[in-house]
C-alpha cells in the first residue's frame, strides 16, 4: 500500500529523476565518462534521497494507522526538514528530536521545520547518543504517545528498499555509481539495487566514518537478509568533518558550477564530486569506466 500524496505534491514530483551526461576534459582525458543522476530535482521540499528514504516508511506508518512520526537529527538536518514537509502534506503530526541545546532564533532549517508544523524537542548530547536504547524511547513515548519511529537520517530497512529502486531508473549502461554517505542508508540501498558486475562507491562526509562499513552491512541485512558485497566507502574526502569545508572545496564548487551549471551542496555532494575527480586523477578507475554520480540533494 502506498501513500496518497495530494495533487500539489505530485504536480512537482520528478521521478524517475533526470540523468545528465557531463562533458569534462578532466575525466575524458583518462577515458572516463560521468553522468549525474539529478535526485536533487525530485521535489523542492522532499528532495533526493530524502524522498526515497521516506516513501516506504510513510507507507508503513499509514498501514499501521500511526498519525505521528518522531525522528532525530542535528540542528541543520535535511532529514528533519523533509520529514516536516511530508507530515505537512500528509496531515501527520511530526516531532523532531534535535541534538543539543535550543538556540534562538531558530536557524533556517529548524525554522522551516516548525513552519511545516514540526514540534521540536531538544536532547542533550549524552542522551542523544543513547537514542536507540529502550529507556530513551520509552521516555519519548510517555511524553508524546504512540509514534512511528524514524531513526536518525531516516535510515532503516524501509529506507534501504526505497533507495534500492534508484538503479532501475537508469537505462544506460554503467560500471560504478557514487553517492555521499552520512548514515549510509542511501549507499546500502543503491548497492542492493545494482546488477552483477556493477559497484557502488560511497564518500564519507564525516571524519572517522569507518563505522559506516558496519552500518551499511547491517542495514542491508535488515532490508534483504544479506549484504551485497559490491560496495566500498572512501574515507579521505570529509574535508575536516561533517559540515566542515575548506577554501579548496569552495573553489571546486565554484568551478564546477561555472563548467556545468550545477550547484553542489557543500555538506554532501561537493565532497563526493571532489573525490570522484581526485580518484580519476590518480587513475583509480580503469580507462573506459562509466561512472554515475548521484546528486542526493
Ligand atoms: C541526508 C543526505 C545524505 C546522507 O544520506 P545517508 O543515507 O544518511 O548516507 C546525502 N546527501 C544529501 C544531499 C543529504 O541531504
Amino acid at each position: 500500500m502506498g501513500v496518497i500524496w495530494p495533487e500539489s505534491v505530485l504536480a512537482e514530483l520528478r521521478l524517475p529523476s533526470p540523468l545528465v551526461r557531463l562533458d569534462d576534459d578532466r575525466l575524458t582525458r583518462h577515458g572516463l565518462s560521468l553522468s549525474v543522476k539529478r535526485d536533487d530535482l525530485i521535489h523542492p521540499e522532499l528532495p533526493g534521497n530524502k524522498w526515497r528514504k521516506l516513501e516506504h516508511n510513510l507507507a508503513a506508518a499509514t498501514a499501521m494507522g500511526r498519525r505521528t512520526l518522531l525522528t532525530f537529527g542535528g540542528a541543520y538536518s535535511n532529514h528533519l526538514r523533509a520529514t516536516a514537509a511530508a507530515g505537512h502534506y500528509l496531515g501527520l503530526t511530526t516531532i523532531g528530536v534535535v541534538r543539543g541545546e535550543e538556540r534562538l532564533p531558530l536557524n533556517p532549517s529548524l525554522a522551516y521545520a516548525t513552519e511545516r508544523g514540526m514540534l521540536l524537542t531538544y536532547m542533550d548530547r549524552a542522551t542523544y547518543r543513547a537514542k536507540t536504547e529502550p529507556a530513551v524511547l520509552d521516555a519519548l513515548r510517555e511524553r508524546w504517545g504512540d509514534f512511528y519511529l524514524l531513526p536518525e537520517g531516516g535510515s532503516n530497512a524501509a529506507a534501504v528498499r526505497g533507495c534500492a529502486q534508484l538503479p532501475a531508473e537508469i537505462t544506460e549502461p554503467y560500471d560504478v555509481i557514487c553517492c555521499p554517505c552520512g548514515t549510509g542508508g542511501t549507499l546500502a540501498g543503491i548497492a542492493t539495487g545494482l546488477r552483477p558486475g556493477q559497484r557502488a562507491l560511497g564518500f564519507a562526509v564525516l571524519k572517522g566514518g569507518s563505522f559506516l562499513n558496519a552500518d551499511v552491512d547491517r542495514l542491508q541485512r535488515e532490508a534483504c537478509g544479506s549484504g551485497s558485497g559490491n560496495w566500498s566507502i572512501e574515507q579521505d574526502f570529509h574535508f575536516g568533518g561533517y559540515a566542515r569545508t575548506t577554501p579548496e572545496l569552495g573553489a571546486f564548487i565554484d568551478d564546477f558550477t561555472a563548467r556545468h551549471d550545477i550547484t553542489l551542496d557543500r555538506i554532501y555532494t561537493a565532497k563526493m564530486m571532489y573525490g570522484i575527480y581526485a580518484l580519476s586523477g590518480r587513475r583509480v578507475f580503469p580507462a573506459g569506466t562509466r561512472i554515475i554520480a548521484v546528486l542526493t540533494g
